[in-house]
């Protein structure tokens, strides 16, 4: 495909941002990038080929002031403007003010725009064309006595809609008419807020139920395509947070209906460029429109990897008015694909927003993994616009191998500075609802609990070192300090570390013989049994094949699943899944401790066991920063412990020739201020 358009403005930000710059670039195209005062130095605006400020960080004052948008595309010479989601992208006042300064609008026609953005609107025009809608209300009348008449007649459980919403917002469930009065007014309020609009639809609440949308496309000669379905059952407060395709609830029978039902809806509003009809499949197989979204979904990539199209690319095609060159019958449908939406936000705590620098950000590359990501480590988070920064998305030649792929990743990612939504895909993934295909849009709302937040019980510590003292890796650091291998420990064996709380908890294994004979334990063993030591307590633990380990304390036994991800391991008991991250061996850093309160003294601890050789300050004494304290053994190496900071020393907690635990305190510091 050739550029359809020399110079395209970007008007978005974060990951969407960063796709479509991409596929213009691969078109030879100019990806023009914009940016408010909080996004400085963003992701998009390093890899655009050129970046325009709008104006403060609010959306109202930058990506969302179309003023300052076309001012910037007509000093920029833009010819095209791609709006992404969210934001201006379904304006179609905005649309109508890109033409009328003779830019070209990645998207549909402005009137389709308009009379899809109206729920009221388009449930009325849909069913016009005999598409089933969800039984409910869409007249203008809003009065409360009307609205209330008709909700009796809609039966509850109801839900009242925002006419006018996205983004789950302005929506109220009613379980009974008691409590209708109250849920309209909140519903109008938060809608007039979000949307300016207070126009309320009222329609019957579907449950259990599955979200299930087909993605569109056309061209501005007629041609309307469809390219299948996505199922987006698992959402948090009405959102999708994991999106697949091909719907595991979708027969081909199914789609066929499906498609043809959005392809009239699509036809009936005279629709062009990519869109996306909504419905809700009910348990019987009855499926119902709810709303038609008028650009491109956050969820296109699972399409795009099973039809192999690049829906940016058409987009562009489309709107510079090239036909779309292909047919239904030339949509073949290829393997599996499902997409996890990574949130900087807190599941354990409402899905509070996150915000602060991505010290880590390390999407895990693999085969059959796609990234798009709208950060890179480094980069700082604000809360000003949408969380979401990062979408994984796996692909398989079928189902269970999307899901292995996508479960291997989700694992594997490493954020850190925000908090992440990680806990709930990880949950999400291993789930049997999900991995059988069964999720409907109450899952996360009925089955979601936070994991516990407590430490790892010490059988998984015993059963997390068995297996990794059976299944060994090689590390290509030389340096014994710095390692995460297992440091042999003179006679008593071998010594791991795993991260606490606020100390290491350390870990002593030696080689056992096996619990059983040769026969009886099977083919499937691989590893060794080790007698390990935690915390006062010895366990048997044996390694067996596929990351399953056996633990027995002698009065209880656990089987156990491991997994190694960087920097330590994953283990899971059936009820409760922990990751372990492993203790480095003692360091500067490492020992530096921490102020029990804000301004106390510094602790300094011993990372793993070992034995006090020298003490070289006491108590009184004035330091400064990595000044000796002492000198600890540990693996017959020497180790220094210093100084973090200038400071006093105010407490010596060992003397010489004492043997440590891991953890303990050996010197408490106060600063000198
Ligand atoms: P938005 O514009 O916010 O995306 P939608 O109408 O698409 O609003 O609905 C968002 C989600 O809310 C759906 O995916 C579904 O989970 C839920 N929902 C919407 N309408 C109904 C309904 N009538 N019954 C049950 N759930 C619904
Ligand atoms: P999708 O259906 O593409 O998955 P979402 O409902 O998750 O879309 O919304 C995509 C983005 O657009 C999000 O940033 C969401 O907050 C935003 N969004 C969607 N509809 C609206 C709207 N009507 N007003 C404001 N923001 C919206
Ligand atoms: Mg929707």
């Amino acid at each position: 495909m050739r550029a359809p358009f020399g110079r395209v403005l970007i008007a978005n930000r974060g990951e969407i941002a960063v796709r479509l710059i991409r596929a213009c670039q691969e078109l030879g195209a100019r990806a023009i990038a914009v940016y408010s005062e909080a996004d400085h130095g963003a992701l998009h605006t390093r890899l655009a080929d050129e970046a325009h400020l709008l104006g403060p960080p609010p959306a109202s004052e930058s990506y969302l002031n179309i003023e300052r948008v076309l001012d910037v595309a007509r000093r920029a010479g833009a010819e095209a403007l791609h709006p992404g989601y969210g934001f201006l992208s379904e304006n179609p006042a905005f649309a109508e003010a890109c033409a009328a300064a003779g830019l070209a609008f990645v998207g549909p026609p402005p009137n389709a725009m308009r009379l899809m953005g109206d729920k009221a609107a388009a449930r009325r025009l849909v069913a016009e064309h005999g598409v089933a809608i969800v039984p409910g209300y869409d007249d203008p009348d809003q009065a409360d006595e009307t609205l209330l008449k008709h909700a009796r007649g809609v039966g509850f459980p109801l839900l009242i809609k925002a006419a006018t919403g996205g983004g789950g917002r302005g929506m109220r469930v009613v379980r009974e008419a008691e409590g209708f009065g109250e849920a309209l007014q909140g519903a109008r309020r938060e809608a007039r807020a979000a949307f300016g609009h207070d126009t309320i639809i009222l329609e019957r609440y579907i449950s259990p139920a599955r979200h299930v949308e087909v993605q569109v496309l056309g061209d501005q000669q007629g041609a309307l395509i469809h390219l299948g379905e996505r199922d987006c059952s698992v959402q948090r407060r009405h959102q999708k947070v994991i999106e697949e395709s091909p719907s595991p609830a979708v027969s081909p029978e199914l789609r066929t209906a499906l498609g043809e039902a959005a392809v009239r809806v699509a036809r009936a509003a005279g629709y062009w460029n990519a869109g996306t009809c909504e419905f809700l499949l009910d348990e019987h197989g009855q499926f119902y429109f709810i709303e038609m979204n008028t650009r491109l979904q956050v969820e296109h990539p699972v399409t795009e990897l099973v039809t192999g199209l690049d829906l940016v690319q058409r987009q562009l095609a489309i709107a510079a008015g090239l036909p779309l060159g292909l047919s239904q019958d030339d949509v073949v449908l290829r393997g599996h694909a499902i997409e996890c939406r990574l949130y900087a936000e807190d599941p354990a705590h409402d899905y509070q927003p996150s915000a602060g620098r991505l010290e880590r950000f390390e999407p895990p590359p693999g085969h059959g993994l796609r990234h798009d990501v709208g950060y890179a480590a480094g980069d700082r988070v604000n809360t000003y616009y949408d969380a979401m920064l990062a979408k994984l998305v796996a692909f398989g030649e079928d189902r269970a191998t999307a899901l292995a792929r996508a479960g291997w990743a989700v694992e594997r990612y490493v954020v850190s500075g925000v908090a992440t939504n990680l806990p709930l895909l990880r949950w999400v993934l291993a789930h049997p609802t999900f991995s059988n295909g069964q999720a409907t849009t109450d899952f996360l709302a009925r089955e979601w609990r936070p994991p516990s937040g407590g430490p790892a019980p010490a059988e998984l510590l015993a059963g997390a070192a068995a297996f990794e003292l059976s299944t060994p890796v090689a590390e290509p650091s030389a340096d014994p300090w710095r390692s995460s291998k297992p440091w042999r420990l003179l006679e008593e064996g071998v010594v791991l570390a795993y991260q606490g709380e606020t100390s290491p908890r350390a870990v002593v294994a030696s080689r056992a013989a096996r619990p059983c004979s040769a026969g009886a334990c099977g083919g499937a063993a691989i590893g060794s049994a080790w007698s390990v030591s935690v915390e006062g307590q010895t366990y048997l633990a044996v390694a067996e094949a596929d990351g399953r380990v056996s633990v027995n304390s002698g009065e209880r036994r656990w089987m156990l699943r491991v997994s190694r991800v960087e920097g330590g391991v994953i283990v899971a008991d059936g009820e409760s899944t922990f990751r372990l991250a492993r203790a480095l061996p003692p360091s500067i850093e490492a020992t530096s401790g921490q102020s029990v309160e804000p301004g106390g003294p510094t602790r300094l601890e011993a990372p793993m066991p070992g034995r006090v050789v020298k003490v070289a300050v006491r108590e009184g004494q004035q330091v400064r920063e990595h000044q000796t304290l002492l000198v600890l053994e540990a693996m017959k190496i020497e180790h220094t412990v210093a100084a973090p900071r200038d400071g006093t020393v105010q407490a010596v907690r060992c003397r010489e020739g004492d043997t440590v635990e891991g953890g303990a305190v050996l010197v408490e510091l106060a600063s000198s201020e």
